[in-house]
């Protein structure tokens, strides 16, 4: 088989591997061999570029940046729904309809998935597009964002019309939103509010590469085109299934009304058991003439109806309000509340936020309050029953000294958080900090765990992380549940970490705000930790996705003299705290303080490997052009607005041999 019928074959197949798996949820292969496939497609488009495809199921890891989402026109308005909350309302809407159109009419019962709004737009069975809602009449293109969701086909198949979009609802499963959190508070960071929000915040990152981590998913309810290959929603279902969209299958006809209250009955109860958040259903008329019939008003279709779901609610009693303190010193509040059912589980706590929250709602110990249950990982209080309050009760005073070590707490300028400025004394703060050295993520000891770090704290063997490099077998032996053997494997643990990367370490520290990629941005930039030590405010702004709150973060971390010991501690027991020399090797400082925008097809290079030459030599990447930029490397087939563009602002256009000679 020659080159291009290979690339060709890997790309059909893992396209197929990708629809069983994201859509159909039903693999047919292991993972292992999934990314075997995989790597090797990745190496063939690498080797040979003139076979790009700009919808290779490679494409799906991201790694394009976007500074500035375009905006553009719908080709068909997306527009609102009109919501009814009670069966009177789904009659008079009835009423309203049998007015309008003869003959009988029928329902399309559908969830209402809640995430984001999303047009994509398919030409000759490919994504070209996928915008945002926006007002309706236009959005903003993500789409680089959104060909890292895996359930978003890339190719269609089957008999797709030519032409048309299809929208859905961008959507964060539950579970793995649960995921996403765990990780967030691993990093020392608060955890997301609820899923909604965080898809619609995942698909206007800048990173696709970041996109592509996020376990999105997308779920499309509606076709749009000026010629239909379908007569009724229903059918018009089927059909995305069969192009390779995933359309659940929750989705039901009704005869009249009755029946579309059965649905809405079945799956108020019901919703709890699905992988991810609905907020009610849509009841379309499955029709598609009598839809063209009733049109629309100024905001909505006057076929199409949601039914919204009420909030779940419980009522509790709050017996105790607690504070907990993190790894970082910030400290939440807690309600501890008579346990109560709702949406399913048994609640005994609720979050609080924070003082503000707790004044705002006027909460105290002993009143019967609301609860919800939102995407939250853990419920919350939305209101008091004042009428239930007793007469003596007296309200919160929030604490003003840290529950585990008396230190009076501070609370910074426009932060709703207060916190224990005790770092180095408070005992969360320190197991927290050391758990988190040792994390997964992080230095990855083996053999040692969470409730290990807290013994050897408790028991006064470690007080930070430097001090586990001086752990020695007998002294560990005596602990709780250890033995020879464990002992060994642990001190062996920590012997192996000396080898893990700079990036790792520098996020391990647990610097507030420096997560893994920031980690990792860092680590390129300053190569050592003595120079990122040395660098200023401005200079850190200055580095790419840097922000100020990083920067002042990172500022802080260095200026404190125990860190500084730490460090220098660190450092003698050999730990990496610098890029390694092989790393280093490839990189250098030719291209410093140039910005370049790479369009098209290449031949010596992938675009990819293009982009990590940039970086290497120290340039910088970006997406669109602007005055900012200072040259544009072009292959073949470069976009006509990017050329326009490029020669309106005099940017020089370089060819790919022109830039290798640059870094030569
Ligand atoms: P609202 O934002 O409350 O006006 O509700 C309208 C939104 O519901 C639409 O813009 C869609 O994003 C969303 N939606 C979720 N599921 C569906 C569905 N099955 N059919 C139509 N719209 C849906
Ligand atoms: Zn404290």
């Amino acid at each position: 088989m020659n080159t291009e019928a290979q690339i060709h074959q890997l790309r059909e197949e893992l396209r197929e591997h990708n629809y069983k798996y994201y859509v159909l949820d039903q693999p047919t292969i292991s993972d292992f061999e999934f990314d075997q496939k995989l790597k090797q497609l990745q190496q063939l488009e690498a080797e040979h570029p003139e076979f790009y495809d700009a919808n290779s199921p490679t494409l799906r890891v991201g790694g394009e940046v976007t500074k500035n989402f375009e905006t553009v026109a719908h080709r068909f308005r997306m527009y609102s729904l009109d919501n009814s909350y009670s069966k009177e309302d789904l009659e008079d809407w009835e009423k309203r309809i049998k007015k309008l159109v003869d003959g009988a009419v029928e329902y399309t019962c559908e969830l209402k998935y809640d995430g984001a709004s999303m047009s994509l737009t398919y030409e000759h069975g490919k994504l070209v597009k996928a915008v945002t809602r926006g007002d309706g009449v236009q959005g903003d293109d993500v789409t680089t964002n959104v060909k890292t969701i895996r359930s978003v086909p890339l190719q269609l198949k089957g008999d797709y019309p030519d032409s048309f979009d299809i929208r859905g609802e961008i959507i964060l499963p539950l579970e793995g939103f649960a995921k996403m959190n765990e990780e967030r508070l691993e990093e020392g960071e608060e955890p997301y509010r609820n899923p909604r929000n965080t898809a619609s915040g995942s698909l206007k990152l800048q990173d696709s590469a970041e996109v592509a981590k996020r376990p999105l998913d997308c779920l499309l309810y509606s076709i749009k085109a000026n010629r239909l290959p379908f007569d009724t929603q229903f059918e018009g279902l089927q059909k995305a299934r069969d192009w390779g969209f995933k359309v659940p299958s929750e989705a039901k006809l009704a005869k009249n009304i009755d029946e579309v209250l059965a649905f809405v009955n079945y799956w108020d109860v019901h919703r709890h058991d699905l992988p991810y958040e609905i907020d009610g259903v849509v009841v379309k008329v499955n029709n598609l003439q009598q839809q063209d019939e009733l049109g629309y008003t100024a905001k909505a279709p006057r076929w199409a109806m949601a039914y919204k779901f009420k909030a779940e609610q419980a009522v509790s009693v709050l017996h105790k309000i607690t504070y907990q303190v993190g790894r970082t010193g910030a400290i939440t509040p807690v309600a501890n509340l008579e346990p109560v059912e709702l949406a399913g589980t048994i609640v005994k706590r609720a979050s609080l936020h924070n003082a503000d929250q707790i004044a705002k709602l006027d909460i105290r110990e002993g009143d019967t309050v609301f609860v919800e249950k939102g995407g939250e990982i853990i419920p919350k209080i939305v209101g008091v029953d004042f009428t239930q309050r007793s007469k003596d009760s007296e309200p919160t005073v929030y604490i003003s000294a840290c529950p585990e070590c008396d230190t009076p707490l501070i609370r910074k300028e426009g932060e709703a958080q207060h916190y224990c400025p005790n770092t180095e004394g408070c005992p969360p703060q320190i197991i927290g900090r050391i758990q988190h050295f040792i994390s997964r993520k992080a230095m990855d000891i083996e053999g040692l765990g969470g409730e290990t770090v807290t013994l050897l704290v408790n028991n006064g063997l470690i007080n930070n992380y430097a001090d586990l490099y001086e752990l020695t077998k007998e002294q560990v032996i005596p602990l709780e549940r250890m033995a020879e053997k464990s002992a060994e494997n642990l001190i062996q643990g920590i012997e192996a970490s000396k080898q893990i990367p700079f990036e790792r370490v520098l996020f391990a520290l647990g610097i507030r705000y420096v997560g893994e990629t920031v980690a990792k941005k860092l680590a390129k930039h300053y190569k050592t930790i003595d120079r990122l030590a040395e660098a200023s405010e401005e200079q850190l702004v200055a580095v790419d996705e840097i922000g100020t709150k990083i920067a002042e973060s990172v500022v802080a971390f260095f200026a404190s003299e125990a860190n500084k010991i730490t460090i220098e501690r660190l450092k003698s027991y050999g730990v990496q705290l610098e890029i390694s020399a092989a790393v280093l090797a490839n990189q250098t400082d030719k291209l410093a303080g140039n910005t370049f925008v790479v369009s098209g097809v290449f031949h010596q290079v992938s675009r990819t490997e293009l982009k990590k030459l940039i970086e290497d030599n120290g340039g910088k990447v970006s997406g669109s052009i602007s005055g900012k930029t200072h040259y544009v490397v072009a292959g073949d087939n470069m976009g006509p607005s990017k050329k326009t563009k490029a020669e309106s602002l005099g940017v020089p256009i370089i060819s790919e041999m022109e830039f290798l000679e640059m870094i030569q």
